[in-house]
Protein backbone atom coordinates (compact mmCIF):
# COMPACT_ATOMS: atom_id res chain seq x y z
CA UNK A 1 0.00 0.00 0.00
CA UNK A 2 1.01 3.37 -1.31
CA UNK A 3 -0.30 5.91 1.29
CA UNK A 4 -3.90 6.98 2.77
CA UNK A 5 -5.82 7.82 -0.03
CA UNK A 6 -8.70 9.12 1.65
CA UNK A 7 -11.20 8.97 4.68
CA UNK A 8 -14.65 8.24 4.55
CA UNK A 9 -17.31 9.39 6.82
CA UNK A 10 -21.35 8.30 6.93
CA UNK A 11 -23.40 10.94 6.86
CA UNK A 12 -27.56 11.33 6.95
CA UNK A 13 -27.83 14.33 4.95
CA UNK A 14 -25.20 15.31 2.35
CA UNK A 15 -26.20 18.81 1.73
CA UNK A 16 -25.76 19.76 5.29
CA UNK A 17 -22.92 17.99 5.71
CA UNK A 18 -21.27 19.67 2.72
CA UNK A 19 -22.64 23.02 4.29
CA UNK A 20 -20.94 21.85 7.31
CA UNK A 21 -17.57 20.69 5.94
CA UNK A 22 -17.40 23.51 4.24
CA UNK A 23 -17.30 25.78 6.95
CA UNK A 24 -14.88 23.45 9.14
CA UNK A 25 -12.52 23.36 6.35
CA UNK A 26 -12.85 26.89 4.78
CA UNK A 27 -13.35 24.99 0.89
CA UNK A 28 -15.84 23.65 -0.15
CA UNK A 29 -15.89 19.98 -1.97
CA UNK A 30 -14.00 19.48 -5.03
CA UNK A 31 -16.93 16.94 -6.70
CA UNK A 32 -19.88 15.55 -5.42
CA UNK A 33 -20.68 12.20 -7.49
CA UNK A 34 -23.38 9.43 -7.19
CA UNK A 35 -22.25 5.39 -7.35
CA UNK A 36 -24.43 3.53 -8.06
CA UNK A 37 -23.16 0.51 -7.57
CA UNK A 38 -22.67 1.45 -3.81
CA UNK A 39 -25.94 3.27 -3.77
CA UNK A 40 -24.35 6.09 -2.45
CA UNK A 41 -24.21 9.95 -2.96
CA UNK A 42 -20.62 10.94 -2.14
CA UNK A 43 -18.42 14.59 -1.99
CA UNK A 44 -15.06 15.26 -1.79
CA UNK A 45 -12.97 17.74 -0.31
CA UNK A 46 -9.03 17.94 -0.51
CA UNK A 47 -6.73 19.85 1.97
CA UNK A 48 -3.15 19.76 0.89
CA UNK A 49 -2.41 16.10 0.10
CA UNK A 50 -5.37 14.71 2.04
CA UNK A 51 -8.81 13.80 1.24
CA UNK A 52 -12.30 13.95 2.95
CA UNK A 53 -15.07 11.86 1.46
CA UNK A 54 -18.53 11.90 2.85
CA UNK A 55 -21.05 9.44 1.98
CA UNK A 56 -24.96 9.09 2.32
CA UNK A 57 -27.15 6.33 1.37
CA UNK A 58 -29.16 6.96 -1.54
CA UNK A 59 -31.43 3.64 -0.78
CA UNK A 60 -32.13 1.66 2.05
CA UNK A 61 -30.22 -1.17 1.46
CA UNK A 62 -27.02 0.73 0.77
CA UNK A 63 -23.86 -0.04 3.39
CA UNK A 64 -23.67 3.70 3.91
CA UNK A 65 -27.69 3.18 5.98
CA UNK A 66 -26.72 0.00 7.53
CA UNK A 67 -23.34 1.48 9.26
CA UNK A 68 -25.50 4.36 10.48
CA UNK A 69 -28.27 2.13 11.62
CA UNK A 70 -25.78 0.22 13.57
CA UNK A 71 -23.16 2.69 14.39
CA UNK A 72 -24.24 6.12 13.95
CA UNK A 73 -22.59 9.19 11.73
CA UNK A 74 -18.80 9.24 11.90
CA UNK A 75 -15.71 7.97 10.65
CA UNK A 76 -16.83 5.10 8.00
CA UNK A 77 -13.74 3.65 6.39
CA UNK A 78 -10.07 4.29 5.40
CA UNK A 79 -8.97 3.98 2.04
CA UNK A 80 -5.17 3.26 0.72
CA UNK A 81 -3.53 3.53 -2.09
CA UNK A 82 -2.10 0.70 -4.03
CA UNK A 83 -0.67 0.54 -7.78
CA UNK A 84 -2.07 -2.56 -8.83
CA UNK A 85 -5.43 -3.28 -7.26
CA UNK A 86 -6.11 -7.04 -8.45
CA UNK A 87 -2.38 -7.69 -7.36
CA UNK A 88 -2.75 -6.47 -3.90
CA UNK A 89 -6.32 -8.20 -3.42
CA UNK A 90 -4.26 -11.58 -4.28
CA UNK A 91 -1.47 -10.53 -1.57
CA UNK A 92 -4.50 -9.91 1.00
CA UNK A 93 -6.67 -13.03 0.24
CA UNK A 94 -3.00 -14.46 0.21
CA UNK A 95 -2.47 -13.23 3.81
CA UNK A 96 -5.93 -14.66 5.20
CA UNK A 97 -7.65 -11.47 4.67
CA UNK A 98 -11.39 -11.41 3.49
CA UNK A 99 -12.53 -9.34 0.64
CA UNK A 100 -15.57 -7.96 0.02
CA UNK A 101 -15.72 -8.23 -3.48
CA UNK A 102 -13.86 -10.78 -5.58
CA UNK A 103 -13.50 -8.39 -8.51
CA UNK A 104 -12.59 -4.67 -8.46
CA UNK A 105 -15.75 -2.34 -8.45
CA UNK A 106 -15.69 1.22 -9.88
CA UNK A 107 -15.35 3.41 -7.20
CA UNK A 108 -16.02 7.48 -7.20
CA UNK A 109 -13.71 9.42 -8.34
CA UNK A 110 -12.25 7.69 -11.07
CA UNK A 111 -11.18 4.79 -8.74
CA UNK A 112 -11.22 1.11 -8.69
CA UNK A 113 -11.80 -0.58 -5.02
CA UNK A 114 -12.39 -3.08 -2.86
CA UNK A 115 -13.12 -3.40 0.63
CA UNK A 116 -11.71 -5.51 3.25
CA UNK A 117 -13.67 -7.16 5.94
CA UNK A 118 -13.03 -5.40 9.42
CA UNK A 119 -13.56 -8.57 11.08
CA UNK A 120 -10.00 -9.30 9.92
CA UNK A 121 -9.08 -5.59 10.81
CA UNK A 122 -9.89 -4.61 14.16
CA UNK A 123 -13.02 -3.36 13.42
CA UNK A 124 -11.58 -1.04 10.69
CA UNK A 125 -13.11 -0.97 7.31
CA UNK A 126 -10.41 -0.82 5.00
CA UNK A 127 -10.51 0.50 1.31
CA UNK A 128 -8.22 -0.08 -1.43
CA UNK A 129 -8.29 2.21 -4.02
CA UNK A 130 -6.31 2.28 -7.48
CA UNK A 131 -6.64 5.12 -10.19
CA UNK A 132 -7.98 3.98 -13.16
CA UNK A 133 -5.95 3.61 -16.08
CA UNK A 134 -7.21 4.25 -19.84
CA UNK A 135 -6.71 0.08 -20.03
CA UNK A 136 -8.66 -0.86 -17.18
CA UNK A 137 -11.74 1.82 -18.22
ZN1 LIG B 1 -13.89 5.74 0.07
Amino acid sequence: MLKIEHIGIAVKNIQQSNDLFTKLFGKAPYKLEKVESEAVSTSFFMLGENKIELLEATDVNSPIAKFIEKKGEGIHHIAFEVSDIRSEMKRLQGEGFTLLSEEPKKGADNKLICFLHPKGTNGVLIELCQEIKAVDK
